[in-house]
Protein backbone atom coordinates (compact mmCIF):
# COMPACT_ATOMS: atom_id res chain seq x y z
CA UNK A 1 0.00 0.00 0.00
CA UNK A 2 0.89 3.41 -1.31
CA UNK A 3 -0.28 5.23 2.19
CA UNK A 4 2.37 8.04 3.78
CA UNK A 5 3.91 8.89 0.69
CA UNK A 6 3.05 11.77 -1.64
CA UNK A 7 5.28 10.92 -4.62
CA UNK A 8 6.00 13.71 -6.84
CA UNK A 9 7.24 12.36 -10.39
CA UNK A 10 8.36 8.94 -9.69
CA UNK A 11 9.78 7.24 -12.91
CA UNK A 12 8.81 9.34 -15.46
CA UNK A 13 9.57 9.00 -18.87
CA UNK A 14 8.07 12.34 -20.83
CA UNK A 15 9.89 15.42 -20.05
CA UNK A 16 8.15 18.99 -20.87
CA UNK A 17 9.32 22.74 -21.50
CA UNK A 18 7.57 25.17 -20.18
CA UNK A 19 10.52 27.69 -20.07
CA UNK A 20 8.66 30.37 -22.14
CA UNK A 21 5.51 30.04 -20.47
CA UNK A 22 3.79 31.75 -17.51
CA UNK A 23 1.45 30.09 -15.01
CA UNK A 24 -0.82 30.90 -12.06
CA UNK A 25 -2.09 28.20 -9.84
CA UNK A 26 -4.76 29.10 -7.17
CA UNK A 27 -4.78 26.87 -4.29
CA UNK A 28 -0.86 26.24 -4.74
CA UNK A 29 0.92 26.32 -1.63
CA UNK A 30 -0.21 22.75 -0.69
CA UNK A 31 -1.17 19.69 -1.90
CA UNK A 32 -2.23 19.51 -5.94
CA UNK A 33 -1.63 23.01 -6.35
CA UNK A 34 1.47 22.64 -4.62
CA UNK A 35 2.61 19.73 -7.10
CA UNK A 36 1.21 21.48 -9.89
CA UNK A 37 3.56 24.39 -9.17
CA UNK A 38 6.32 22.46 -8.75
CA UNK A 39 5.58 20.17 -12.14
CA UNK A 40 5.53 23.57 -14.22
CA UNK A 41 8.53 24.85 -12.08
CA UNK A 42 10.72 21.93 -12.73
CA UNK A 43 10.02 22.75 -16.39
CA UNK A 44 11.64 25.70 -16.51
CA UNK A 45 8.29 27.85 -15.99
CA UNK A 46 7.71 30.81 -13.87
CA UNK A 47 4.97 30.54 -11.86
CA UNK A 48 3.11 32.31 -9.76
CA UNK A 49 0.85 30.99 -6.93
CA UNK A 50 -2.32 32.55 -5.62
CA UNK A 51 -3.49 31.10 -2.23
CA UNK A 52 -5.81 32.20 0.92
CA UNK A 53 -3.45 30.98 3.67
CA UNK A 54 -0.12 32.84 4.54
CA UNK A 55 1.28 30.01 6.58
CA UNK A 56 0.40 27.56 3.57
CA UNK A 57 2.47 30.22 1.15
CA UNK A 58 5.30 30.88 3.40
CA UNK A 59 6.11 26.63 3.99
CA UNK A 60 6.00 26.75 -0.12
CA UNK A 61 8.26 29.41 -0.13
CA UNK A 62 10.74 27.46 1.77
CA UNK A 63 9.65 24.22 0.31
CA UNK A 64 10.00 26.06 -3.81
CA UNK A 65 13.32 27.45 -2.57
CA UNK A 66 15.22 25.62 -5.61
CA UNK A 67 12.96 27.61 -7.74
CA UNK A 68 13.49 31.34 -6.21
CA UNK A 69 13.89 33.09 -9.48
CA UNK A 70 10.55 31.68 -11.45
CA UNK A 71 8.65 31.92 -8.19
CA UNK A 72 5.80 34.36 -7.07
CA UNK A 73 3.97 33.76 -4.40
CA UNK A 74 0.58 35.89 -3.13
CA UNK A 75 -1.86 36.27 -0.81
CA UNK A 76 -5.10 36.12 -2.42
CA UNK A 77 -8.54 35.33 -1.60
CA UNK A 78 -9.85 34.00 -4.52
CA UNK A 79 -14.00 34.44 -2.94
CA UNK A 80 -13.34 37.89 -3.72
CA UNK A 81 -12.96 39.75 -7.28
CA UNK A 82 -11.32 42.76 -5.39
CA UNK A 83 -8.61 40.44 -3.96
CA UNK A 84 -8.13 39.06 -7.34
CA UNK A 85 -8.14 41.74 -9.16
CA UNK A 86 -5.39 43.54 -7.01
CA UNK A 87 -3.30 40.07 -7.30
CA UNK A 88 -3.79 40.29 -11.09
CA UNK A 89 -2.42 43.78 -11.48
CA UNK A 90 0.67 42.93 -9.31
CA UNK A 91 1.52 39.57 -12.02
CA UNK A 92 4.99 40.28 -13.10
CA UNK A 93 3.59 38.29 -16.22
CA UNK A 94 0.91 38.23 -18.32
CA UNK A 95 -0.80 34.61 -18.28
CA UNK A 96 -0.45 31.90 -20.69
CA UNK A 97 -1.47 28.71 -18.62
CA UNK A 98 -4.28 29.32 -15.43
CA UNK A 99 -4.75 26.19 -13.54
CA UNK A 100 -8.12 26.73 -11.11
CA UNK A 101 -7.25 24.62 -8.09
CA UNK A 102 -8.13 26.02 -4.90
CA UNK A 103 -10.69 24.46 -3.25
CA UNK A 104 -12.59 23.60 0.48
CA UNK A 105 -15.00 20.83 1.65
CA UNK A 106 -17.21 21.43 4.23
CA UNK A 107 -19.06 18.02 4.40
CA UNK A 108 -22.46 17.11 5.97
CA UNK A 109 -25.33 15.01 4.94
CA UNK A 110 -27.88 17.69 3.35
CA UNK A 111 -30.15 17.38 6.12
CA UNK A 112 -27.21 18.60 8.43
CA UNK A 113 -25.50 20.80 6.20
CA UNK A 114 -26.00 24.66 7.17
CA UNK A 115 -27.01 27.58 4.47
CA UNK A 116 -23.29 28.78 5.18
CA UNK A 117 -21.64 25.66 4.25
CA UNK A 118 -23.48 25.68 1.18
CA UNK A 119 -22.04 29.47 0.91
CA UNK A 120 -18.66 28.91 1.73
CA UNK A 121 -17.99 26.08 -0.63
CA UNK A 122 -20.22 27.81 -3.65
CA UNK A 123 -17.98 30.92 -3.07
CA UNK A 124 -14.47 29.39 -3.14
CA UNK A 125 -15.01 26.24 -5.78
CA UNK A 126 -17.19 27.88 -7.93
CA UNK A 127 -17.32 31.89 -7.99
CA UNK A 128 -13.36 31.74 -7.21
CA UNK A 129 -12.86 30.08 -10.63
CA UNK A 130 -15.53 32.73 -11.54
CA UNK A 131 -13.62 35.54 -9.94
CA UNK A 132 -9.70 34.93 -10.79
CA UNK A 133 -10.35 34.09 -14.32
CA UNK A 134 -12.35 37.10 -14.77
CA UNK A 135 -9.34 39.14 -13.40
CA UNK A 136 -6.75 37.48 -15.32
CA UNK A 137 -8.37 37.09 -18.83
CA UNK A 138 -9.07 40.68 -20.06
CA UNK A 139 -5.15 40.49 -21.55
CA UNK A 140 -5.37 36.65 -21.29
CA UNK A 141 -7.11 36.19 -25.19
CA UNK A 142 -4.02 38.26 -26.64
CA UNK A 143 -2.02 34.96 -27.48
CA UNK A 144 -2.38 32.05 -28.92
CA UNK A 145 -1.93 28.37 -27.16
CA UNK A 146 -3.03 29.44 -23.88
CA UNK A 147 -5.02 27.18 -21.24
CA UNK A 148 -7.50 27.51 -18.59
CA UNK A 149 -7.39 23.85 -16.18
CA UNK A 150 -10.13 23.71 -13.68
CA UNK A 151 -9.71 21.63 -11.00
CA UNK A 152 -13.12 19.93 -10.28
CA UNK A 153 -13.65 16.19 -9.07
CA UNK A 154 -14.63 12.65 -9.53
CA UNK A 155 -17.60 13.25 -7.26
CA UNK A 156 -19.18 15.59 -10.05
CA UNK A 157 -19.25 13.21 -12.00
CA UNK A 158 -21.53 10.81 -9.59
CA UNK A 159 -22.52 12.65 -6.63
CA UNK A 160 -21.13 11.51 -3.34
CA UNK A 161 -22.84 11.39 0.35
CA UNK A 162 -22.42 14.13 2.63
CA UNK A 163 -21.48 16.63 -0.14
CA UNK A 164 -24.39 18.54 -1.90
CA UNK A 165 -22.18 22.07 -1.97
CA UNK A 166 -18.96 20.76 -3.22
CA UNK A 167 -21.01 17.87 -6.05
CA UNK A 168 -22.81 21.25 -7.02
CA UNK A 169 -20.27 23.19 -7.25
CA UNK A 170 -17.75 20.47 -9.21
CA UNK A 171 -20.38 20.05 -11.46
CA UNK A 172 -21.04 23.96 -12.30
CA UNK A 173 -16.95 24.22 -12.86
CA UNK A 174 -17.29 21.19 -15.31
CA UNK A 175 -20.28 23.00 -16.90
CA UNK A 176 -18.06 26.38 -16.78
CA UNK A 177 -15.15 24.41 -18.75
CA UNK A 178 -17.40 23.31 -21.69
CA UNK A 179 -18.68 26.58 -21.91
CA UNK A 180 -15.15 28.84 -21.36
CA UNK A 181 -14.16 25.65 -24.08
CA UNK A 182 -16.72 27.69 -26.78
CA UNK A 183 -16.08 30.76 -26.11
CA UNK A 184 -12.40 31.20 -25.21
CA UNK A 185 -11.73 27.92 -28.59
CA UNK A 186 -11.30 30.61 -31.22
CA UNK A 187 -9.07 32.44 -29.41
CA UNK A 188 -6.49 30.27 -29.48
CA UNK A 189 -7.41 29.62 -25.62
CA UNK A 190 -8.02 25.93 -24.80
CA UNK A 191 -10.16 25.02 -21.73
CA UNK A 192 -10.53 21.73 -19.67
CA UNK A 193 -11.15 19.92 -16.55
CA UNK A 194 -9.10 17.63 -14.64
CA UNK A 195 -11.40 15.57 -12.25
CA UNK A 196 -9.34 14.06 -9.52
CA UNK A 197 -10.19 10.54 -7.74
CA UNK A 198 -9.60 10.36 -4.20
CA UNK A 199 -5.82 11.89 -3.37
CA UNK A 200 -3.19 11.71 -0.72
CA UNK A 201 -2.30 15.33 0.13
CA UNK A 202 -1.24 16.20 3.51
CA UNK A 203 -4.72 16.50 4.92
CA UNK A 204 -6.14 13.14 3.52
CA UNK A 205 -3.02 11.50 4.65
CA UNK A 206 -3.81 12.21 8.39
CA UNK A 207 -7.04 9.92 7.85
CA UNK A 208 -7.32 6.83 9.79
CA UNK A 209 -5.17 4.22 7.91
CA UNK A 210 -8.54 1.58 7.75
CA UNK A 211 -10.39 4.13 5.97
CA UNK A 212 -8.10 4.97 3.51
CA UNK A 213 -7.33 1.57 2.98
CA UNK A 214 -11.16 0.68 2.53
CA UNK A 215 -10.83 3.66 -0.30
CA UNK A 216 -7.95 2.06 -2.05
CA UNK A 217 -9.60 -1.08 -2.53
CA UNK A 218 -12.21 0.26 -4.50
CA UNK A 219 -9.86 1.71 -7.15
CA UNK A 220 -9.21 -0.80 -9.78
CA UNK A 221 -5.74 0.04 -10.03
CA UNK A 222 -5.03 -0.42 -6.11
CA UNK A 223 -3.51 2.77 -5.40
CA UNK A 224 -4.65 6.05 -4.30
CA UNK A 225 -3.55 9.03 -6.36
CA UNK A 226 -0.60 11.15 -5.38
CA UNK A 227 -0.80 15.10 -6.33
CA UNK A 228 1.68 14.55 -8.71
CA UNK A 229 -0.38 12.07 -10.60
CA UNK A 230 -2.80 15.64 -10.79
CA UNK A 231 0.27 17.66 -11.79
CA UNK A 232 1.22 15.17 -15.00
CA UNK A 233 -2.44 15.34 -16.13
CA UNK A 234 -2.05 19.21 -15.77
CA UNK A 235 1.43 19.23 -17.75
CA UNK A 236 -0.01 16.97 -20.53
CA UNK A 237 -3.19 19.44 -20.88
CA UNK A 238 -0.96 22.13 -20.81
CA UNK A 239 1.36 21.20 -23.92
CA UNK A 240 1.52 21.32 -27.34
CA UNK A 241 0.39 17.55 -27.23
CA UNK A 242 -2.98 18.33 -25.99
CA UNK A 243 -3.52 21.61 -28.30
CA UNK A 244 -7.03 20.14 -29.92
CA UNK A 245 -8.22 18.34 -26.50
CA UNK A 246 -10.85 21.32 -25.47
CA UNK A 247 -14.26 21.12 -23.17
CA UNK A 248 -12.51 17.88 -22.23
CA UNK A 249 -13.11 16.52 -18.10
CA UNK A 250 -10.12 13.91 -17.98
CA UNK A 251 -10.67 11.55 -14.68
CA UNK A 252 -7.83 10.83 -12.95
CA UNK A 253 -8.92 8.30 -10.40
CA UNK A 254 -7.16 5.07 -11.72
CA UNK A 255 -10.65 3.92 -12.64
CA UNK A 256 -13.23 4.69 -10.25
CA UNK A 257 -15.36 6.49 -12.98
CA UNK A 258 -15.23 4.10 -15.88
P1 LIG B 1 -5.83 21.45 0.03
O1 LIG B 1 -6.80 21.86 1.06
O2 LIG B 1 -4.64 20.63 0.43
O3 LIG B 1 -5.29 22.75 -0.74
C1 LIG B 1 -6.16 23.72 -1.23
C2 LIG B 1 -5.49 25.06 -1.13
O4 LIG B 1 -6.45 26.05 -1.57
C3 LIG B 1 -5.12 25.41 0.32
O5 LIG B 1 -3.82 25.95 0.40
C4 LIG B 1 -6.19 26.44 0.68
O6 LIG B 1 -5.79 27.39 1.64
C5 LIG B 1 -6.41 27.11 -0.66
N1 LIG B 1 -7.64 27.90 -0.60
C6 LIG B 1 -8.81 27.59 0.02
N2 LIG B 1 -9.67 28.61 -0.06
C7 LIG B 1 -9.05 29.59 -0.75
C8 LIG B 1 -9.41 30.90 -1.13
N3 LIG B 1 -10.60 31.42 -0.80
N4 LIG B 1 -8.53 31.64 -1.83
C9 LIG B 1 -7.31 31.15 -2.16
N5 LIG B 1 -6.90 29.92 -1.81
C10 LIG B 1 -7.74 29.15 -1.10
O7 LIG B 1 -6.68 20.71 -1.10
P2 LIG B 1 -6.24 19.61 -2.18
O8 LIG B 1 -4.86 19.83 -2.64
O9 LIG B 1 -6.62 18.30 -1.64
O10 LIG B 1 -7.27 19.95 -3.36
C11 LIG B 1 -6.92 20.82 -4.46
C12 LIG B 1 -8.09 20.83 -5.43
O11 LIG B 1 -8.36 19.50 -5.87
C13 LIG B 1 -9.38 21.35 -4.80
O12 LIG B 1 -10.10 22.11 -5.75
C14 LIG B 1 -10.12 20.07 -4.47
O13 LIG B 1 -11.51 20.27 -4.42
C15 LIG B 1 -9.72 19.17 -5.62
N6 LIG B 1 -9.84 17.74 -5.35
C16 LIG B 1 -9.12 17.16 -4.32
C17 LIG B 1 -9.25 15.80 -4.10
C18 LIG B 1 -8.48 15.10 -3.00
O14 LIG B 1 -8.74 13.91 -2.76
N7 LIG B 1 -7.53 15.73 -2.34
C19 LIG B 1 -10.16 14.96 -4.89
C20 LIG B 1 -10.86 15.69 -5.92
C21 LIG B 1 -10.70 17.03 -6.14
P3 LIG B 1 -6.27 27.17 3.19
O15 LIG B 1 -5.34 26.15 3.73
O16 LIG B 1 -6.15 28.52 3.80
O17 LIG B 1 -7.70 26.68 3.12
Amino acid sequence: MSLGSVEIYPMSNISYNFKDKNVLVTGGARGIGLAIARGFLTAGAQVAIWDFSKENLGKADLELDAYRSQLHCRQVDVTSIKSCEEAAKDLPFEVDILVNNAGITRDKSFAKMTSEAWQAVIDTNLTGVFNVTKAVTPEFGSGKNKRIINIASVVALYGNFGQTNYVAAKAGVIGVTKTWAREFGAKGVTVNAVAPGFTLTPMVEAMPKEVLQKMEDKVPVKRLASPGDMAKACMFLASEEASYINGATLSVDGGIVC
